[in-house]
């Protein structure tokens, strides 16, 4: 096809799927601010204000040009009325009123909090909102009830709120690599996650962890684990055993998996030319040399790999927009573990992330154009 110059012309493929999304774009103040309505949407239980908000401010990351006017809006495809009408008040008014109203209310404000939290998902973070908690000091009066995920987020929501930057996700997989391999030399362990996608900060560190030969990985991640935990890298975990019953066409995962918090010791700092000159400091207490971490370690068989590793790459709304598309343009049932044809009975199995866009029929995107 020819290039248009009209760029209200130019075709928008409707899954996320079909199109590279880069990480970074054209339009961030528009697509902030469909996303805090996409958020104030599932705070609400409004799963389809929520996606289409999030489609919305997905096709708006693809424009290879920066909104100027309204005008521009009207030919956008594949965003809503609301969504546009949203986008035109900020181009118009630099500010939108239903998103300025959203950011102050209290509901938004106290989930966005409490579910700021490891181990509280929407439902928990409403249900304490109807009881009229609000902050997480008035979390102190249910202590008794939290999980032992909830209380150790709680213990250590300062340093989890903070983004992990890139330093310390490397840093990360030195001491889980060093971990795996001290029991498996050969393993294979891949930083995925939105690191993968060319992230420069995340909310955590995600990985996959392989080998050619099954055995290998039998028990490797518990021993692993506890190994780190020995030598008090680990302030929190929970393991989730590999589920061998789930449906096929399931879109849960069945992954061995392990949900953490990393002790990540500081960086050791840069010799300065007054490195030995004592520092009189008595007022304060000693500084502490380590900083927690949220990492999530997953286990996949050799022959699920490819899928594993397209299905924890995300972003999330990507990985949701693949498995529309799969079966609803292809009939065919995608998760982390495979792709299933429903008219034809069966599976197809991939050695690379290629081959499973090409099964569905894709246009191959990078990890760093998947940041739908
Ligand atoms: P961030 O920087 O916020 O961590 P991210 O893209 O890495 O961004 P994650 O929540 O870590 O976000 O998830 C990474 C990917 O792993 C997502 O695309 C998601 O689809 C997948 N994922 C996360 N949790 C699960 C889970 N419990 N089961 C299956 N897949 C999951
Ligand atoms: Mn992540
Ligand atoms: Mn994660």
């Amino acid at each position: 096809s020819s290039v248009s110059s009209d760029k209200a012309t130019q075709e928008t493929p409707s899954y996320a799927c079909q199109r590279r999304t880069p990480l970074h774009h054209h339009n961030k103040e528009i697509v902030d601010a469909l996303q805090i309505l996409a958020l104030s949407a599932s705070f609400q239980g409004s799963e389809a204000r929520y996606l289409g908000f999030t489609r919305a401010a997905s096709v708006l990351k693809c424009l290879p040009f920066t909104l100027q006017s309204a005008e521009e809006v009207k030919d956008l495809q594949f965003c809503g009325g609301h969504s546009k009408t949203v986008i035109q008040e900020i181009l118009e008014d630099r500010v939108c009123r239903e998103v300025e109203m959203v950011k102050n209310s209290e509901h938004y404000q106290s989930m966005k909090v409490l579910t700021g939290i490891f181990g509280v998902g929407i439902r928990t973070a409403d249900k304490w909102y109807r009881d009229g908690i609000r902050s997480l000091s008035d979390l102190n009066e249910i202590e008794g009830k939290l999980t032992g995920e909830q209380k150790a987020g709680l213990l250590h929501y300062t340093d989890l709120q903070q983004p992990v930057t890139r330093d310390e996700a490397e840093r990360v997989e030195q001491l889980v690599k060093g971990a795996l391999q001290s029991f498996v030399p050969d393993v294979q362990v891949t930083m995925t996650g939105g690191f993968r996608r060319g992230k420069q900060e995340g909310h955590d560190v995600d990985f996959l962890i392989t080998h050619p030969n099954e055995e290998a990985l039998n028990g490797l991640l518990r021993k692993a684990v506890a190994w780190l935990d020995s030598k008090g890298s680990i302030l929190y975990h929970h393991i989730k055993g590999r589920s061998h019953n789930f449906a096929r066409s399931s879109t849960m995962d069945g992954h061995e998996t392990c949900y953490a918090i990393f002790a990540l010791p500081n960086a050791c700092p840069e010799k300065s030319p007054d490195a030995g000159t004592i520092q009189p400091d008595l007022d304060k207490s000693p500084p502490r040399n380590w900083k927690a971490v949220r990492v999530d370690l997953v286990v996949a068989p050799y022959s699920e790999y490819s899928y594993a590793l397209l299905g924890w790459t995300g972003s999330k709304h990507f990985e949701r927009e693949l498995r529309r598309f799969s079966l609803q343009v292809k009939k065919m049932s995608l998760n982390s573990h495979g792709l299933f044809d429903i008219e034809k009975k069966c599976h197809y199995p991939a050695t690379s992330e290629e081959e499973i866009f090409a099964h569905l029929g894709l246009l191959y995107l990078t990890p760093s154009e998947r940041n739908a």
